[in-house]
């Protein structure tokens, strides 16, 4: 990965934020920025382009692991917590302005950075400068997208081969996990949605131990880490015979979600995307049932920039891995949500999720 180049952009954009430094302690940013994969830590990157690398402050639990992970930055094993030892160097470096991650940071954290500080160094809350960086996948992030994907897909057979009336919405995701792990994933990357009968009308249904019923819908949502990168991909399932109305609301679910696909390109807004599908299911009268945003970026997390959603007015460029997810849900009927990984590319985009979106029943 080319974490230079990444901490060059990033030096660059806070000269422009103008500031003299960012603290960054989210660690999938930290990670991002010098491939370090610790649970604790913290980077200071600084402005410009002078010579000041950044330094990765973390503590004796990761010695080893930081010495071998972290490229391009100056690893601080220290005594006391990162933030401590960090501005300790801000004081020192007498750095007069140092960001913080808005988003990231505990109210308690950024109090204590402020007494550390003592008023010598100013802080300043900025938001998003590393995931707006992260939005854009770089070449050999979009292959690790790309596998992660391909195992998350090769998962539904299995979960096709588990689904039986009887057996419980866990049994299902269990299996799913189990062959996950074989298959060299580090472990799912949120808690599998199995959505059963009723249950699929709640857009978050995670797995429980109903037993899956012998008519309705099943919403199987689910994602895997490979390699650090995430996946995430939906389909719906259908086990009995299929009523009229079950049939209406799986059409209308799958032309929204394509009315979506269709959309995203370059120059394309969040909110344009969103807008295509949620007007192709207000066509087929189900508008109402549709309450939940279309997409979110997905990468070292599962749920990063860009959103797509009402009212979002970034646009989207080459790079972006986005998810394309409509859905429906009827309180005791039941819910269809379809998703798929999408890769913005020059022209259009490129639906990377390989799996059918026929109406599979069982
Ligand atoms: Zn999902
Ligand atoms: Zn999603």
């Amino acid at each position: 990965m080319n974490y230079l180049g990444r901490q060059r952009k990033l030096a660059a954009s806070l000269g422009q934020a103008k500031v003299a430094a960012l603290l960054v302690t989210h660690m999938a940013n930290v990670r991002y920025l010098c491939g370090f994969t610790g649970s604790s830590g913290a980077l200071v990157v600084f402005a410009g382009d002078g010579p000041s690398k950044p330094v990765l402050f973390t503590d004796g639990r990761y010695t080893r692991q930081a010495a071998d992970e972290v490229q391009g930055a100056t690893v601080v094993v220290g005594k006391k917590s990162a933030p401590v030892e960090a501005t300790r160097v801000l004081l020192r470096r007498r750095v007069p302005v140092v960001a913080v991650e808005a988003n990231q940071l505990s109210y308690a954290a950024f109090q204590q950075l402020k007494q550390l500080l003592g008023g010598k160094t100013r802080l300043k809350p900025l938001s998003e400068v590393v995931e707006e960086l992260r939005a854009n996948k770089e070449p050999e992030e979009i292959e690790q997208i790309r596998a992660s994907v391909l195992l998350a897909a090769s998962l539904f057979p299995v979960a096709l081969s588990a689904i039986r009336p009887g057996v419980s919405e866990n049994l299902v995701a269990g299996e799913m996990e189990l062959q996950a792990r074989r298959a060299g994933a580090e472990k799912m990357s949120f808690d599998s949605i199995v959505a059963a009968g009723a249950r699929s009308a709640l857009p978050h249904g995670r797995a429980s131990s109903q037993p899956i019923p012998d008519k309705g819908f099943i919403i199987l949502d689910w994602g895997v880490i490979l390699a650090g990168y995430c996946s995430d991909m939906t389909r719906t399932v259908h086990v009995g015979p299929v009523s009229a109305v079950h049939r209406k609301m799986y059409k209308a679910v799958r032309e929204a979600q394509l009315a979506s696909l269709e959309v995203v390109r370059p120059g394309a807004t969040g909110a344009e995307v969103d807008r295509a599908g949620r007007q192709a299911l207000e066509k087929a009268g189900f508008g109402a049932f549709f309450t939940h945003s279309t997409g979110h970026g997905v990468g070292l997390e599962v749920h990063e920039s860009p959103r797509l959603a009402q009212g979002q007015t970034h646009r989207l460029t080459p790079g972006m891995v986005v998810t394309i997810e409509p859905g429906i849900y009827i309180p005791d009927e039941g819910g269809v949500r379809i998703e798929d990984m999408v890769l913005v590319t020059e022209s259009g985009c490129e639906v990377l999720t390989p799996t059918t979106k026929d109406l599979i029943t069982l």
